[in-house]
Formats: C-alpha cells, sequence, structure tokens
C-alpha cells in the first residue's frame, strides 16, 4: 500500500537517477540487500517511499562523487565481500595480482609466516588466509581505525590474522617470515590523479608514498631484509609507471630473481624480489 502511493519501482528508481546501470545497481542493491540479477528479475516491482527514499539519498552522494564502495560500505575483493570506510582504501582489482602472486610463492602442504604491511581494510591478509587457513598471518597498519575495520572483516569471514598497530615494522615483535607483502602508498605527492575519481575521497596516507611516490617501498624493501628469512619473497605493488624503478631499486639493496608482474589490464603492478642473504 505504502508502495502504491510512491508509484515508484526498482525499474524506474534505477532509470530516473542518473547514474550508470551498473553503479545504480550496487547501490539500490545495498539498500534492498539483493543481488544485481534479483534485481533485474524484478524490475516492475513496487517500492515503498522509505526504501525509495533511502535510495535516492545514495544516488546523491554518488553523484557527487562519493566512491560506491564507501556509499554502500561494502566492496568484493578475491570473491568476499568487505566492509570499508573512508579510513581505508578501496580493494581494488589489480591488486588480486598480488594475492595470486603470493599463494604461488607459499607451499600450499607446508604452513608458512606470512607478514603484511599496511593493512588497511585486512583485503590480502583476508584473501591470503581464506586461500590457506594454515599460514601463519600478520598484518600491520597505522592507522587504528584502519586496524579495528580490518579486525572485523577477517572476523566476517573466519580469519585468525594477528592484527599489530604499528608504522611499517616499528611495532612488530620477533620473527622472520617466508613472505612479505605490501599494497603501500605509492602515488607521487603532486601526482594530478590525487584531485579526481574516487583517489579525492581516499585517505591520502594510504595513497601517497612521498615526491616520488617510492618513499614507501623504497623504505620496505631496505627494512623486508632483515624480516625474511633466506629464500623468503618479497612482494609489492607499485603504480603503472614504477615498474622499471622498483625493479632497480630491488636489485640495488641486493633482491634476488628480481622480476615484475602486469595486471589484468596489462600495466607493471608488482614488482617481486627473493632474499638469499
Ligand atoms: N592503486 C591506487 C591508485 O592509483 C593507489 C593505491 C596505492 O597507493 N597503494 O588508484
Amino acid at each position: 500500500m505504502n508502495a502504491v502511493e510512491t508509484g515508484a519501482t526498482i525499474g524506474s528508481l534505477l532509470h530516473e537517477c542518473g547514474l550508470p546501470r551498473s553503479e545504480a545497481e550496487l547501490l539500490l542493491g545495498s539498500i534492498l540487500g539483493r543481488e544485481r540479477v534479483w534485481l533485474l528479475a524484478h524490475a516492475e516491482e513496487a517500492i515503498d517511499s522509505s526504501g525509495a527514499r533511502a535510495a535516492r539519498a545514495l544516488f546523491a552522494r554518488r553523484r557527487a562523487g562519493e566512491p560506491v564502495s564507501y556509499v554502500t560500505g561494502s566492496r568484493e575483493f578475491y570473491g568476499l565481500a568487505l566492509r570499508v570506510t573512508q579510513e581505508v582504501l578501496i580493494p581494488r582489482p589489480e591488486t588480486e595480482l598480488l594475492v595470486e602472486l603470493a599463494l604461488e610463492r607459499l607451499s600450499p602442504d607446508e604452513p608458512g609466516r606470512v607478514l603484511e604491511l599496511g593493512t588497511g581494510s585486512g583485503a590480502i591478509a583476508i584473501a591470503l588466509a581464506s586461500e590457506r587457513p594454515g599460514l601463519a598471518i600478520v598484518a600491520t597498519d597505522v592507522s587504528e581505525a584502519a586496524l579495528s575495520l580490518a579486525r572485523r572483516n577477517a572476523r566476517d569471514h573466519g580469519a585468525g590474522i594477528d592484527f599489530v598497530l604499528s608504522d611499517w615494522f616499528d611495532a612488530l615483535g620477533p620473527g622472520q617470515f617466508d613472505l612479505i607483502v605490501s599494497n603501500p602508498p605509492y602515488v607521487a605527492a603532486e601526482d594530478a590523479h590525487l584531485g579526481r575519481g574516487d583517489l579525492r575521497f581516499e585517505p591520502r596516507l594510504a595513497l601517497v608514498g612521498g615526491d616520488d611516490g617510492l618513499a614507501c617501498i623504497r623504505a620496505i624493501a631496505a627494512r623486508a631484509q632483515n624480516r625474511l628469512r633466506r629464500g623468503g619473497s618479497l612482494l609489492m605493488e607499485h603504480g603503472y609507471d614504477q615498474g622499471h624503478r622498483c625493479v632497480e631499486l630491488l636489485r640495488a639493496q641486493g633482491y634476488a630473481e628480481v622480476a615484475d608482474f602486469h595486471d589484468l589490464a596489462g600495466w607493471p603492478r608488482v614488482c617481486a624480489g627473493v632474499w638469499r642473504g
């Protein structure tokens, strides 16, 4: 009855909102707790006035530029639904490459020790834990808000991860790792991309890696050496134009088998090196 009053249907709401269809579906789906296929099958269905009002409020936030994932409060990564807030970087599909490369370097039979630096929402660590429940994973972040979100995400997915509030390695307990992974901040401080799209809304702390974007990558590569067991790997995500410089700096710091890997969009995206001591 309420529904009849508004005259709005699922289809008409999606049609009139002024957003790309896929975005509108994600937003409306988050209000109704429904998948996109369900919305398609129920386009003629009436929606009550409070539902319509709530949906229009989300549409307006998105039209004002806010990233879809912050508006819905969630994002899918490696097949896992994760909570996201403005305190963390939105997990991106290209970062799944980092997870895949990490899994390739970990023996499925021997439980290893993995360290993730700058975990944010927890995406990488949780993806690794869900693929390999036997791994001992430590994940750090310098942001208390990020860590509490990551803990919540880990709980949602039953991932046993040791979260540590730490500026890179500073507050870590003793011990070495078979693998260290990070998607550190790597955007240059003056990069024009910071003023565009989703990046405008994301924490600068999670994005900016000093004047050339490589400050964190450099620092992690230098300090990871004391924390990798002999033969352990370091894997770091980097910017689309930083592949050569990352390879050079890993070689200069004494890593072996240095390589760079391309994401699905074809961009150089993850650098890797092995520490032989
Ligand atoms: N991938 C992000 C972007 O350039 C940056 C994330 C990061 O700095 N780690 O959109």
